[in-house]
């Protein structure tokens, strides 16, 4: 029988959480810390501070299990720790760089507290060279004279198939020096019988942005074909349908609309561009893809206020409020912004959606009539 692993997680959000309750379903024993102390109350009461689909039942099983417990102290969480995932938030800056300050501090806190031999595994989307900086911390903090290893093993899923999208990925990517790490990060995820890519460290951390990067791009890029389809009288759903059949372009993330949004799309790019930058680099594609991005929300408001005749004074619903379906994540979502600008030329506007209402109407407050259906 396979050896039950202990885990820490540090971070409870859509990450740190899905990680930690699918980790704890394949039969290890797991710790979540987070430093939010009400969110750990919340989750030590069996509710989840945000809606993923089956996550909730996820926990309630495997903390009824004893297998996942919820901590807000790193140094009582690394006790007897065989890995520590590090999923704690990387926002973007304001020169658009990734805030490695979470993460740092992570770092920080496993190398003063670690008391086992345990691999470290940043899973976290962070740029390349932040391993590097994290070994080099943990070395300096002594992590108790504990021998930390090292591992990026960057996550993929997508808010709304979590669960689904961790325990049946297309890859799991491990970026190592050390084999004896890969063979345990391997046997770790052997329950999940998937394709295991192994590359070096910096390697694995540029297949997340490169992934991202490229999503971000295919986006950018049907949505500047909807433009030109609306010129010339073509219908990009039917475009969408007859070159996603090829399969070198396939049909995923092929959708025009108001553009991407979300926690990681934008940061993952300016965080690309902002590296290439420091490293005297001048990408041109990447940032073609934020402006032809940037731009979607004008172009929706300028097509509303040739079809109205004007936008002030006019009644507008809006369906949908999070930045994709089966999420109440509203982090950058472009329906947000096209509300933003609606109200600013003078629009009424109701909106709807069917799990983001709370988490919108804590960003817009009293300036939108929030409805709890679409009819209404
Ligand atoms: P999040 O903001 O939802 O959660 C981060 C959590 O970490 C917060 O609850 C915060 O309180 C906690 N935290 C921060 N520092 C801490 C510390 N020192 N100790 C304990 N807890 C700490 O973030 P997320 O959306 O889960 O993203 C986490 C990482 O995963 C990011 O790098 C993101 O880019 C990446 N990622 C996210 C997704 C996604 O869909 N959300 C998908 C793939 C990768």
């Amino acid at each position: 029988m396979r050896h039950k692993q202990q885990i820490t997680v540090i971070g409870a959000g859509y990450v740190g959480l899905v990680t930690a309750a699918c980790l704890a379903e394949i039969g290890n024993r797991v710790i979540c810390v987070d430093a939010d102390a009400e969110r750990v109350a919340l989750l030590a009461h069996g509710e989840v501070p945000f809606f993923e689909p089956g996550l909730r039942e996820l926990i309630a099983r495997n903390t009824k299990l004893e297998r996942l417990h919820f901590l807000t102290s790193t140094t009582q969480a690394l006790d007897g720790a065989d890995f520590v995932f590090i999923a704690v938030g990387t926002p973007m800056n304001s020169d658009g760089s990734c805030d490695l300050s979470a993460v740092k501090l992570a770092a920080r806190q496993i190398g003063e507290s670690l008391s086992t031999d345990a691999i470290v595994v940043l899973k976290s989307t962070v740029p390349v060279g932040t391993a590097d900086a994290v070994s080099a911390i943990l070395r300096e903090c002594g992590a108790r004279g504990r021998r930390a290893t090292i591992v990026s093993n960057p996550e993929f899923l997508r808010e709304g198939s979590a669960i689904a999208d961790f325990r049946s990925p297309d890859r799991i990517i491990i970026g190592a020096h050390d084999p004896a790490a890969v063979a345990r990060m391997r046997a770790l995820y052997a329950p999940l019988r998937t394709q295991i890519v192994v590359t070096d460290i910096r390697t694995s951390e540029m297949i997340k942005y490169a992934s991202n990067a490229f999503l971000a791009t295919k986006i950018s890029f049907i949505n500047e074909i909807a433009d030109l389809c609306e010129r010339v009288g073509a219908d990009v759903t039917g475009v969408i349908r007859g070159a996603g059949a090829d399969r070198r372009i396939g049909t995923a993330s092929f959708n025009a609309g108001l553009g991407f949004g979300g926690s990681c799309f934008p940061k993952d790019v300016s965080a690309l561009i902002e590296s290439a930058q420091s490293r005297g680099l001048s990408l041109r594609l990447l940032p073609a893809v934020l402006e032809i991005n940037r731009n979607r929300i004008e172009g929706v408001v300028n097509t509303l206020r040739r079809a109205l005749g004007g936008i002030g004074g006019r009644r507008v619903a809006v369906l949908g409020l999070a930045f994709k379906p089966k999420t109440d994540d509203v982090r950058e979502s472009p329906a947000l912004a096209l509300i933003a600008q609606l109200l600013e030329r003078g629009a009424i506007v109701s909106a709807h959606d069917p799990v983001a209402v709370k988490a919108a109407g804590s960003v817009l407050g009293e300036r939108v009539r929030l409805c709890t259906d679409a009819y209404a």
